[in-house]
């Protein structure tokens, strides 16, 4: 065993922190032996604050259409050949109420950056939704806003927010987007959301186009600083109507190693296993789990439009029904030794407001 290597890990459960070179000597240095060291501390640890509780999300993809066209989304403005979609507020509630029935107490609603929903559109949404059932954690993930935006959301009773840094690189980030967008702004937004009040969920794509292991180490530092109360990292997936056909997607080896590390450097995060793992993996989901992740998104986005929302290729959960979705989650977790629960799934520590 690479004893060194085992230190550092010690030593991240210890102090929940590590030098840059030391998570670069950790990221390159990565073996099955060293993956499971790490694997077994962060289930420890996961345990201590969550127990055999796994957190379960709504998502709903209420529309594909962008006006952003990042290099490496299936969803972009420059893919002429997608499909487009958008849920109206009353298919939107439908898909709420049935989640509800099933026993999700928070969902999520994610989509590309479409116009048509404005400000006093998602502001309607959010308030109806919180009409609708009061017990619920109510999630946005609809991309770069102004601050004013972001408190009128949080003022109609958005508790959540989703974003994404991409990548704490700024050299990286211009790589992976188009000149018009911005890294800074990307940032700004996601202190924004915090000093408003919102449980903020940060996150990265592992091993797209360019990325090193410095860049990683890089993310590790991110987490660190920051600490986002939830961060979502799946591998990147190559989806061919898109610059980067032809790339190689990235590893589930590298993905469930990140979840192990991000478990260590902040014990109480809310770690999900993600579909993009799902994807790469008949078992990734409960790879991710048994690596120190603890949350799961299962899909309430209607059926008929699912395969629409195409970030990648491949993505699995887009034939079935929401119930049968939720159903085949349980069992996975079941499988393993863990719980689905009904419950909004805070982060451990959060002061409900
Ligand atoms: N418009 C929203 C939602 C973006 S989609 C926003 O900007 O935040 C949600 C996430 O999917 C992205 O943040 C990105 O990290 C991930 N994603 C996009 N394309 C992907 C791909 N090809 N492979 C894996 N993940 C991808």
């Amino acid at each position: 065993m690479d004893q060194r290597g085992k230190a550092y890990i010690d030593q991240l459960e210890r102090e929940h922190h590590l030098a840059f070179d030391e998570y670069v000597y950790l990221l390159k240095n990565r073996s099955d032996e060293l993956a499971e060291y790490a694997a077994k501390k962060a289930v420890a640890v996961r345990q201590h604050f969550y127990g055999n509780a796994v957190y379960t999300r709504g998502l709903i993809e209420f529309t594909n259409i962008c006006k952003n066209n990042c290099l490496y989304c299936g969803i972009r403005r420059g893919n002429a050949t997608v499909e487009r979609y958008r849920l109206s507020e009353d298919e939107i509630l439908q898909s709420t109420e049935e989640g509800y029935q099933l026993g999700f107490r928070t969902f999520v609603l994610q989509g590309g950056e479409d116009p048509y929903y404005t400000d006093d559109r998602i502001c309607s949404l959010v308030r109806k939704i919180r009409e609708q059932h009061r017990d619920v954690a109510i999630t946005l993930s609809i991309g770069e806003k102004e601050r004013e935006s972001y408190q009128a959301f949080f003022d109609a009773g958005a508790n959540r927010y989703l974003l994404r840094h991409e990548t704490a690189n700024e050299d990286l980030y211009r790589k992976l987007h188009p000149e018009e967008m911005s890294w800074k702004h990307r940032m700004d937004c996601l202190r924004t959301l915090k000093e408003i009040g919102y449980q903020v969920g940060a996150g990265f794509m592992v091993e797209p186009p360019y990325q090193k292991v410095e860049d990683l180490a890089m993310e590790l530092q991110f987490i660190e600083d920051f600490k986002p109360d939830m961060c979502g990292i799946g591998p990147y997936i190559v989806h061919h109507e898109t610059p980067f056909r032809g790339e190689k997607s990235g590893t589930v080896e590298m993905t469930c190693f990140l979840l192990s590390l991000i478990r260590l450097i902040y014990p109480e995060i809310l770690l999900p296993a993600t579909t993009a793992l799902g994807t790469m993996h008949p078992r990734g989901r409960e790879l991710g789990i048994e690596s120190g992740a603890n949350v799961v998104m299962p899909n309430l986005t209607p059926v008929g439009v699912r395969k629409q929302y195409e970030l990648y290729e491949n993505k699995i959960c887009t034939g079935e029904e929401s119930a049968q979705c939720r159903g085949c989650l349980d069992q996975r977790m079941k499988s393993i030794g863990y719980e689905l629960v009904i419950d909004r799934g805070d982060r451990f520590g959060w002061n409900r407001r």
